[in-house]
């Protein structure tokens, strides 16, 4: 990461920018507007032009944005020129179709290694990533030199994974069970609770239909 303080919610749309800017450069284009930028990423404007400000001043009133300059920009800041091995805990539905995720349209996120404790998965190749067992979890992270995890058990055995996690020294938990492991500060974890999410739409839907907001536009 770049060395200076962003807020997180500006942070947290920056691989979107990047996704969309990757795109337009792909397809040729050299500038952008933030009008047109906000109707691909569905994020405002004028939250747009404020997010980009605290980059300085990337942008030129009547031209838009350049498209390299801010990719290359962004590139940096999200760390894209580094590869980040990430290693994946339990094999299950939702752990196999994260292997076969196609992590590579970021260029710079492979998952490298997974761990299962179902002794027909350990020691198989899926979707080109090796299973280990999990007594050779400690070792691999430390010679993969692997600093964030995708946790894909049952939810009885998130917090005993998690601890040995934090022995052994990662950083970041990407936590898609439904419960909230405890770390401690020096640890960051992201919740991705699926079901949470489903119900949050189903609620919005049923309560405020008339007036469709995306998550984005709403803060
Ligand atoms: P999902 O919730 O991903 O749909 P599933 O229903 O296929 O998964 P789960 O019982 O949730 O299966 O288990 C997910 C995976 O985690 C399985 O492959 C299981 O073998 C593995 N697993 C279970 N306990 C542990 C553990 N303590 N350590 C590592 N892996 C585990």
């Amino acid at each position: 990461m770049a060395d200076f303080k962003i807020p997180k919610a500006t942070a947290k749309r920056l691989p979107l920018y990047y996704r969309y800017l990757t795109f337009l450069h792909n397809a040729g284009k050299q500038k952008v507007s933030s009008t047109e930028l906000s109707e691909a990423v569905k994020v405002d404007s004028a939250t747009i032009r404020r997010d980009f400000s605290y980059f300085g001043a990337l942008g030129k009133r009547g031209y838009g944005y350049d498209v390299d300059s801010l990719l290359a920009f962004f590139a940096k800041t999200l760390n894209q020129d580094h590869l980040t091995n990430v290693a994946l805990i339990g094999v299950g539905n939702l752990g196999h179709a994260l292997l076969n995720y196609n992590f590579r349209q970021t260029n710079s996120v492979r998952i490298s290694a997974a761990f299962d404790v179902n002794p027909d998965l350990t020691g198989t190749i899926q979707s080109g990533v090796p299973i280990y067992p999990m007594d050779e979890l400690e070792t691999q992270i430390k010679d993969q030199q692997i600093d964030i995890v995708i946790l894909t058990v049952p939810t009885q055995a998130a917090q005993d994974i998690t601890d040995r996690l934090i022995k052994a020294n990662v950083h970041g938990i990407l936590n898609f069970t439904p419960i909230r492991i405890s770390v401690p500060d020096t640890v960051r974890v992201q919740n991705v609770d699926l079901v949470n999410e489903l119900q949050t739409l189903i609620y919005f839907i049923d309560h405020y239909s008339n007036q469709p907001k995306t998550e984005e536009a709403a803060d």
